[in-house]
């Protein structure tokens, strides 16, 4: 009866919601799935962090409105993180905004600064959700490939004059989803002279921030010299210490990119429930052991998989970062149904790369997201399906 908006007809179909589907209609007839096609970690929330919850839940003043643009208690927490993980000086008034998860800010971020019609840079393979918030500010996207021969990063030379012209912002995400490339000091600074030459706007996307391999801790955006005046870095919770569910999440960087965030979010929500802001400091300031554990366990298992993979004759490549590996195609197939046929006779659900852009294509996403034991089992059964010769 109600039709729905021009705007909604517009965004880009949510490529994954087929994926779950195609895993529900094999789990329902019977198959033990193993599903590597999702990003969503395992792990429960560490203890501690759900007790903070549990004890701040019963505080009569938090049943109230949060303050509107968060707990200042919660943004001092967030900038005693950066200094302390990244050496990175924030002011917890100016330079930090509360996000209700990265993605919410990652969406947003376009709408607080664009005009339709304006040009966005954004990676190619890359997070779907970038293009979802490009499309509600009706700007246009120009895409950035990011290839293997350039590790998965953007080569600057390579775009043309008009989209350097045209730029006003510009997504990028390391550790990366779906590539898990991890980028170096002098990649960001090359990047802030890029931006800074070209007048863009850099939103650096550091879910993957704490998921770094080979004792190599991957550096944040802001690190380099002049980023905040160059841009903001998103950061979630979510991965860092498995907590998905809570949506939390914070934007730190350029004061103005920031206000805007704000401005917007008066606009759109109060704030996050305060027990789980009280809760999400007390994960940023209490002792880092669970992080360094789940990067530990995300380590062993990309042994197992990346072994097991390789020992049944498909060469694959280990990620130096993020939970995910990316696998390239045998030939014969596109990702597509390559990914259809790993379900339908294996049982085990991998993510199509075209699913994350043109330049995904040739590529499978696995997500670490199992235990060793059945990561080295969707193995055995690929083997099975004699596509690989050993
Ligand atoms: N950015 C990337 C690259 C992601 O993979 C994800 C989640 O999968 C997010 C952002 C959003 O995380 P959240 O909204 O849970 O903070």
């Amino acid at each position: 009866k109600f039709e729905q908006s021009a705007l909604l007809n517009n965004l880009p179909k949510q490529f994954f919601a087929g994926l779950v589907a195609k895993v529900n209609t094999s789990i329902e007839a019977g198959h033990d799935v193993i599903n590597l096609g999702q990003g969503n970690p395992d792990q429960p929330t560490p203890p501690h962090i759900v007790k903070a919850l549990q004890e701040a839940a019963g505080k009569p003043d938090y049943h109230k409105y949060s303050p509107f643009r968060g707990q200042r208690f919660l943004k001092t927490a967030i900038t005693e993180f950066y200094q302390r993980e990244y050496g990175v000086t924030l002011d917890p008034d100016t330079e930090v905004a509360i996000l209700f998860g990265g993605k919410a800010g990652l969406v947003e971020i376009p709408q607080c600064l664009l005009n339709p019609g304006e040009t966005v840079l954004v990676p190619d393979p890359g997070y779907p959700d970038y293009w979802s918030g490009v499309e509600l500010a009706r700007a246009r996207m120009e895409y950035m490939p990011l290839l293997k021969e350039n590790e998965f990063l953007p080569d600057y030379s390579k775009l043309s004059e008009k989209a350097k012209a045209d730029a006003k912002l510009m997504f990028l995400n390391y550790p990366n989803n779906p590539t898990g490339a991890v980028a170096s000091r002098s990649f960001f600074d090359d990047t802030v002279a890029f931006a800074e030459e070209n007048d863009i706007c850099v939103v650096h996307d550091f879910a993957y921030g704490a998921i770094g391999f080979d004792g190599k801790k991957p550096v944040s955006f802001l690190e380099s010299e002049g980023a905040k005046e160059t841009g903001i870095e998103i950061y979630t919770l979510s991965k860092t210490y498995n907590m998905a569910g809570w949506r939390i999440g914070f934007a730190v960087g350029n004061k103005s990119v920031i206000e805007s965030i704000n401005l917007f979010q008066d606009h759109m929500f109060v704030s996050v429930f305060s027990g789980i802001q009280e809760a999400a400091a007390a994960a940023l300031l209490a002792p880092q052991d669970c992080v360094s554990e789940l990067v530990a366990r995300y380590e062993s298992r990309r042994a197992a998989f990346i072994d097991a993979l390789n020992g049944i004759g498909w060469k694959v490549e280990a990620p130096p970062g993020s939970f995910f590996a990316w696998l390239p195609v045998p030939g014969g197939f596109t990702s597509e149904s390559f990914a259809d046929y790993l379900l339908e006779h294996a049982h085990v659900c991998v993510a199509p790369g075209i699913g994350f852009g043109t330049f995904g294509e040739g590529y499978v996403r696995a997500g670490l997201l199992t235990s060793e034991e059945r990561l080295r089992e969707a193995a055995e059964r690929i083997k099975s399906l004699n596509l690989f010769s050993q």
